[in-house]
C-alpha cells in the first residue's frame, strides 16, 4: 500500500518546507540546542509566533481554539516536517493542550488553548521527584486546598525546561489519605509565583534540566485543570501525547550519514561501496520506513477519535531505540573522527555524531524508560498478567 497525502494537504507541506527553509537561521538552531531543543529563548519564541500564526502548531485542534480543524495526520506531517529541519519540544501544544482539549472545563478551554495555538505561552512538565519516576503513584507534593487556594510544598527533580517555560503542568497530591490513583491533581502553575526555586541539572549532553522546590507556593485553586483527584488519569494520557515522537532530526542525521559514505574515500574505495557499512544502512532504513509507519498509525488513532495508548509506548521506544542505534551507526561510519566535538578542526559532520551519541542516551529514558514501554505493550497490548 501507497499513503499519499490529499493535493490540499500536499500544498500545506510545502508551504510549511517553504517557511522552514526560510526561517530557520544557524543562529536559532543554536539557540534552540543550547536549552535542550525548546522555545523558551529569545529567537525560539518568535520563531514559534510566526509559525503558529498559520496555525500549523495545533492544526488538528477545532478552529475555535487555534486550529485548522486538520485531520491529526496532516498535524503529524506537519511536525515530522519540523523535526527534519530543526527538532522542537512543544509541551503546552502537544501534550498539555491535547489533554485540556480533552478533559478540560470550557473555561479552562477559553483561558488556555488560544494562547496555547498562538505559541504565546509554554509550559514545562512537573511530574517526577526523587523518590517518583516510573512509578509515578509515588508522588509526595502536597498541595493543601486552604479558602480560594492551594498550598504546595514538595520537590520535583529532572524538571525540563522549567528555567525557560511561562508555567508548570505541574501533579500534585491533593488527597494523601485516598488510595492510589485517586489522590492527585494536575496545576497549571505559574513559575513565577513566589516560593518556587529552580535549580539547574547539567546532563552529559550538555544542555540543563533542573530540580525545582515549592516551599508554601500560594496556587489559586483556578489552576486547577479537571477534576479535583483525578489528574492521574490526565497525567497518563498527557504522557501518551509526550510518546509520539517525530524522528526527523535522527533521520537527517541518517541521511548525512548515507551523504558521507558517498563523499568519503578510504582506502581509495568511497565508504559506500563498503559491504558492511551497506548492510548497516539498509537495515536503518527499513526500521525508518517501520518507524513512520507506527507514527502515523498514532495519527490514524487520533483521527479516530481516541487517544492512543500501548501503540504510544510502541512507537515511543522503536522510536528512540532506533534514534540510538543511527547515532551508534555514525559512531562505526565516521570512526574516530565521530568522536569530535562541533568546532573542532577535523571534525566530520558538524560534530554531529559526537552530539547525538550522547543525547540519544536520554531518549530512552524520559517519558518513562524503555523497560516501562515494553510493561505497557505487555500488559496493556497484550493483556498480559501485571506480575
Ligand atoms: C535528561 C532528563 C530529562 C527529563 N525531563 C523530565 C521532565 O521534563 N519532567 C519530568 O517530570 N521528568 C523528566 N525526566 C524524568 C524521567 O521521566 C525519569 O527519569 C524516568 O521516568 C525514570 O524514572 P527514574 O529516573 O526515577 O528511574 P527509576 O524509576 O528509579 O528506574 C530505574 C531503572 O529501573 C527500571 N524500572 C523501574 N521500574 C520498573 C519496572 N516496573 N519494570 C522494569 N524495570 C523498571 C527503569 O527502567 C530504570 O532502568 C527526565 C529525565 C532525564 C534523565
Amino acid at each position: 500500500m501507497d499513503f499519499e497525502f490529499a493535493p490540499q494537504e500536499q500544498a500545506v507541506l510545502k508551504e510549511v518546507r517553504a517557511f522552514l527553509k526560510s526561517e530557520i537561521t544557524p543562529e536559532l538552531k543554536a539557540e534552540s540546542l543550547a536549552i535542550g531543543y525548546c522555545y523558551g529563548g529569545e529567537l525560539g519564541r518568535k520563531f514559534v509566533h510566526k509559525f503558529a500564526a498559520n496555525r500549523w502548531l495545533v492544526p488538528n485542534w477545532p478552529e475555535k481554539y487555534g486550529g485548522m480543524g486538520a485531520s491529526a495526520m496532516l498535524t503529524f506531517a506537519i511536525k515530522e516536517e519540523l523535526a527534519y529541519t530543526m527538532p522542537l519540544i512543544f509541551v503546552a501544544a502537544h501534550m498539555a493542550g491535547p489533554t485540556i482539549l480533552h478533559f478540560g472545563s470550557e473555561e479552562i478551554k477559553k483561558e488556555w488553548l488560544l494562547p496555547i495555538a498562538r505559541g504565546e505561552v509554554e509550559f514545562a512538565l512537573g511530574y517526577t521527584e526523587p523518590w517518583a519516576g516510573s512509578d509515578l503513584s509515588a508522588l509526595k507534593i502536597d498541595a493543601v486546598g486552604q479558602g480560594d487556594h492551594f498550598l504546595l510544598n514538595g520537590q520535583k527533580t529532572f524538571n525540563t525546561h522549567t528555567h525557560v517555560a511561562d508555567y508548570h503542568w505541574l501533579a500534585t497530591i491533593t488527597d494523601p489519605d485516598a488510595k492510589r490513583y485517586q489522590n492527585m491533581s494536575m496545576m497549571i502553575v505559574d513559575l513565577k509565583t513566589p516560593g518556587i526555586t529552580i535549580r539547574p541539572m547539567i546532563t552529559m549532553a550538555g544542555w540543563q534540566t533542573n530540580e525545582v522546590f515549592y516551599d508554601n507556593v500560594k496556587v489559586p485553586k483556578e489552576c486547577l485543570v479537571g477534576d479535583l483527584n483525578q489528574g492521574f488519569y490526565y497525567l497518563m494520557a498527557a504522557l501518551d501525547y509526550e510518546r509520539m515522537f517525530p524522528l526527523g532530526h535522527y533521520r537527517r542525521l541518517f541521511d548525512e550519514i548515507v551523504q558521507y559514505t558517498r563523499d568519503t574515500q578510504v582506502n581509495g574505495q568511497p565508504l559506500s561501496r563498503d559491504p558492511l557499512i551497506r548492510q548497516k544502512m539498509a537495515q536503518l532504513s527499513i526500521e525508518l520506513e517501520a518507524n513512520k509507519l507506527i507514527f502515523f498509525r498514532l495519527a490514524h488513532i487520533i483521527d479516530k477519535g481516541k487517544i492512543p495508548n500501548y501503540e504510544t509506548s510502541m512507537q515511543k521506544l522503536f522510536a528512540t531505540e532506533l534514534a540510538q542505534k543511527i547515532a551508534n551507526t555514525g559512531m562505526d561510519v565516521l570512526g574516530l573522527y565521530a568522536q569530535l566535538k562541533k568546532g573542532s578542526q577535523h571534525a566530520a559532520l558538524q560534530g554531529q555524531i559526537e552530539h547525538h551519541y550522547r543525547w540519544s542516551v536520554v531518549e530512552t529514558i524520559y517519558a518513562g524508560t524503555s523497560e516501562i514501554q515494553r510493561n505497557i505493550m505487555a500488559l496493556r497490548g497484550l493483556k498480559l498478567p501485571s506480575k
